[in-house]
């Protein structure tokens, strides 16, 4: 069995800037920094080093070579990795002394995926295996009818939401994992507390994984709710929180843990993630996890 995560690979550009740039000005930075990024990139980074077998699929330019590096570094399939020659994804993102962020996203070779190059990859998947998908590539209603002919478990953290995909038939979608923004936007319910209940109405046989921030989670399927609370922890940077979370409660469930043994490590996992600075960096090992 393994999980197939045809997601976004990112570059991100770091500025630490002094102010952010003003119309019309051009200003010097403090100081740069080149990370990997993109939600993609980062679930399957978790699902590695949660110890889940995972292939990576998606689109890099030439200039993305060292993200193929990365996640192979990392014991992540890259066999199905597209080359092509638009420039990899990539953020241009300022960083302000207050710590506030503006950011530019380019979704470059993210953007151009074809369904032959869709299609010839989840033609080497079977009905054993799951697929975990994001939205930050192209293609999503391609893929996720190439997944359900092919059998697959499909996967949707609907993250970014989009005007597309509001407009997107997601009924063939057997797990959702999303967190209070996005159910707030696939349900309009402001309550979290009410969010898998609507959710449950629109796709009835789907399971549903919300994740509250430092308020923890719920999981729920045909009507049966679990509960797991976050780790309190003094949290430094919250990025990839989601990204640890759902690849650690993933590969705990392809090992056949239950829901409530999945929320536990995956709780565990996403607060050794807060309180350290980063996206994937901030990832932790399963051995770290006590
Ligand atoms: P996203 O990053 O997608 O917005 P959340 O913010 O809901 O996702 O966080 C996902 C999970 O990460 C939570 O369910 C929780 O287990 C953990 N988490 C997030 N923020 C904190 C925090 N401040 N303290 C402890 N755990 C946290």
């Amino acid at each position: 069995m393994k999980i197939l995560n045809f997601g976004s690979l990112n570059i991100d550009h770091v500025y630490r800037v002094a102010h952010f740039v003003a119309p019309g000005e051009t200003a010097s930075v403090l100081s740069y920094q080149k990370n990997a990024g993109g939600k993609g990139l980062n679930q399957s980074i978790a699902l590695a080093r949660a110890g889940a077998p995972v292939c990576h699929a998606g689109q890099i330019g030439r200039d993305g070579g060292f993200l193929a590096d990365l996640l192979s570094a990392e014991g992540v399939d890259v066999t199905h990795l597209g080359v092509t020659d638009q420039p990899t994804g990539h953020a241009v993102i300022q960083v302000n002394p207050e710590g506030q962020n503006c950011i530019l996203v380019c979704a470059g070779a993210n953007g151009t995926v074809s369904a032959d190059y869709m299609r010839s990859v989840v033609a080497c998947f079977g009905a054993e295996d799951w697929l975990l998908l994001q939205n930050e590539v192209a293609g999503l209603p391609t893929l996720l009818s190439l997944a359900k002919e092919r059998g697959m478990r499909v996967i949707l953290n609907p993250s970014p939401i989009t005007e597309e995909l509001l407009h997107t038939d997601l009924s063939a979608v057997d797990c959702f994992i999303l967190n209070e923004t996005e159910g707030y936007a696939l349900t309009g319910e402001t309550e979290p507390f009410a969010v898998p209940d609507r959710l449950a109405m629109l796709y009835p046989r789907s399971e549903i994984l919300l994740t509250l921030g430092a308020d923890g989670a719920f999981w729920q399927v045909d009507g049966k709710r679990v509960y797991g609370s976050a780790c309190p922890v003094e949290a430094v940077d919250t990025t990839a929180a989601g990204d640890t979370f759902t690849g650690y409660f993933l590969a705990a469930r392809a090992e056949g843990a239950s829901a409530e043994e999945a929320l536990s490590l995956a709780a565990k996992a996403a607060a050794i993630a807060v309180t350290r600075p980063g996206a994937a960096a901030s990832v932790p090992y399963r051995r770290e996890i006590g």
